[in-house]
């Protein structure tokens, strides 16, 4: 990778911005920059060799325009857009800065502990959230930042519940409670997310949080800068960090912040490099794009170049549902990476994934429980050839899914399904998977025979594979997987017509390692001290994460996400 911010860069950076493109972008050119270089910081901790990715902060000497404000806000997604709209109502002086054309997609599910929409539940254990948190990241974690989203989550809750009711929205507490276990091991799922609909439990008929926190902060007078691609931070020697430069379809625009620099840009799930270096098991082991792809580390990166460090450790949000066509590989496809510009083979998410139904290899055996966090089986299926696998069901899949009751977003199969109940209790299944079938990344038969054929499996693979649908049906009568010991409720039969296979990896949806933070948001330095001027909330920011994403705490990313970033206007307003 090349230092200059360059021309094509520029474009993928602003992905969406038709209008500027189509208008041109004279004057944002590199030969706007110098060809030198600052060399980034010694000792630079990432948890692998930055060589590929890191590079270098560009040198920019030709600035078009000089901004000045208290507080710059980069990056206007779930933490930018809750931070500029808590700013707003306290009347800070502040600019936040977007790459794209738009507010970051609003991510709906968040996590808050003890608001009064769970009043009529167990208040959230904290010291087993602490542990289960700790646990998951494997103790590669600051607590006091977890502890401070503990106690200042509700406050966030108020604030966001406020304008979204304001705007006809209605909350929906969820439902948090897994009698029959997971994995034969105790997860807590804590009584603690929430999301929006409108009086009739419909989502569609209300505006996105982060549309209405912009019209929030438009009514209080301030408006988001888009089109303001962060180039690089700017530091005092050794001091505190004072503003940063952003590429605009009018050149470079330096903007000035007295109190404080709050970076907000997202993960790197877009930076093939960096997913590559920092993660190599989720470049073997996704087949499906999740993400926003504006989000390409550059706050990350940017960060470090001014002396921050990162994580030392990578964490991804990884979801079981990336359905791709038999026989399609894991990991970016062969063309794209010829090309130069590395794709995964398939888009979105297939809900269904989740469902702890029969997961084979590609050859016909099983290979791991299925009852399972969101990651386990794609981590576990990129040891497997192709790095894929596939989930089989029959007939029965509406009642086999109400049954398994999996909880947070998964719940949308069991409750998206019901649409599709006939009057005679039976479930028109041709209706509900219409698409996937008709693209043909879902295969559907009469006999198993018929549907190993349609998956791909080679002979000795198809002879496998109906020995494992055959041992599966006397373990589901046996109600005891002896062989992975998943729970009986979610075990399920193969014997009624038609039978379904898909084929699946998992869906990258953004990263969640990134600069070390303290308990104030604070970026710290490769020495463990604060960098004045600077913090980094959300995906871009560590401190939290390790390995991967702690599914079952429905709601955490973004509600750490938001309520970091009303903290750090909280510490900025009191300077
Ligand atoms: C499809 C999907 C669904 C999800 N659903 C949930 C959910 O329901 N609940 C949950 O807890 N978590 C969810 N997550 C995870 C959650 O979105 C993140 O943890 C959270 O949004 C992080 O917010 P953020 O502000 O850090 O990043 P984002 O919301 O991604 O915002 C980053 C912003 O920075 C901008 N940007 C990037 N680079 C630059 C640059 N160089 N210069 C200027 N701007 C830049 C981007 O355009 C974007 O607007 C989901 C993620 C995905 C992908």
């Amino acid at each position: 990778m090349t230092a200059e911010v360059s021309r094509r860069g520029f474009l993928a950076g602003m992905a969406g911005v038709g209008a500027l493109a189509a208008a041109g972008l004279a004057g944002c050119a590199p030969s706007k920059a110098e060809g030198a270089k600052e060399a980034a910081p010694e000792g630079a901790q990432t948890g692998a060799d930055t060589a590929d990715w890191l590079g270098q902060a560009p040198e920019i000497a030709d600035i078009a325009e000089t901004k000045e404000c208290d507080l710059l806000i980069v990056g206007a997604g779930n933490g930018g857009m809750a931070a500029a709209a808590y700013a707003a109502d306290r009347g800070i002086d502040f600019m936040v800065c977007e790459g794209s054309t738009q507010v970051g997609a609003t991510r709906h599910w968040f996590a808050a502990l003890d608001t009064p929409p769970f009043a009529d539940r167990e208040p959230v254990d904290r010291q087993r959230l602490m542990g289960e948190i700790v646990r998951y990241s494997s103790g590669n974690c600051d607590q006091r930042l977890i502890k401070m989203w503990m106690d200042e989550s509700a406050d966030m809750f108020a604030f966001v519940d406020g304008i979204m009711s304001a705007a006809g929205a209605v909350v929906i507490a969820d439902e948090n409670d897994m009698p029959g276990g997971m994995g034969g091991t105790s997860f807590y799922t804590p009584p603690f997310e929430h999301h929006y609909a409108d009086e009739n439990g419909d989502r569609k008929g209300i505006e996105e949080r982060n549309v209405l926190f912009e019209k929030h902060i438009n009514e209080a007078g301030y408006e988001v800068s888009y089109g303001h691609l962060l180039a690089k931070l700017v530091r005092e020697e050794g001091g505190r960090v004072t503003g940063a430069i952003f590429e605009t379809e009018n050149g470079y625009v330096q903007v000035n912040a007295k109190k404080g620099v709050m970076l907000a840009t997202g993960g790197y799930a877009a930076n093939p490099a960096m997913v590559k270096a920092l993660s190599p098991v989720t470049a073997q082991s996704v087949t499906a794009l999740g993400y926003n792809q504006n989000n390409k580390g550059m706050g990350i990166k940017a960060a470090m170049w001014a002396g921050a460090a990162k994580d030392l450790t990578s964490a991804t949000m990884i979801f079981d549902r990336g359905l791709v066509a038999p026989g399609t590989p894991a990991g970016y496809t062969p063309e794209s990476i010829e090309a130069g510009d590395p794709q995964f083979p398939s888009n979105g998410q297939f809900n269904p994934g989740t469902q702890p139904f029969l997961k084979v290899n590609m050859a016909g055996e099983r290979f791991a429980n299925e009852s399972a966090d969101y990651d386990y089986l794609p981590h576990a299926a990129a040891q497997q050839p192709n790095g894929t696998y596939i989930s089989v069901w029959d007939g029965n899949f509406g009642e086999d899914v109400q049954r398994f009751h999996t909880l947070g977003c998964s719940a949308g199969t069991r409750m998206g399904v019901q649409a599709f109940k006939k009057e005679d209790g039976s479930y028109d299944l041709d209706g509900y998977f219409q698409k996937q079938l008709e693209d043909g990344r879902l295969q559907k038969a009469d006999t198993l025979e018929e549907l190993a054929e349609k998956l791909g499996f080679d002979a000795e693979a198809k002879k496998t594979f109906l020995a494992t649908c055959e041992r599966y049906n006397e373990l589901y009568d046996a109600q005891e997987d002896t062989d992975f010991f998943k729970e009986a409720y979610r075990l399920s039969e193969l014997r009624t017509p038609p039978f379904f296979g898909a084929t699946l990896g998992g869906t990258l949806l953004t990263t969640i390692d990134g600069i070390r933070i303290n308990a104030d948001c604070q970026a710290l330095d490769t020495q463990g001290h604060v960098i004045d001027g600077l913090f980094a909330v959300g995906d871009c920011s560590g401190s939290v994460f390790s390995g991967n994403y702690p599914d079952q705490l429905h709601g955490f990313a973004c509600g750490r996400t938001m309520t970091e970033a009303l903290h750090v206007v909280k510490v900025v307003a009191d300077m």
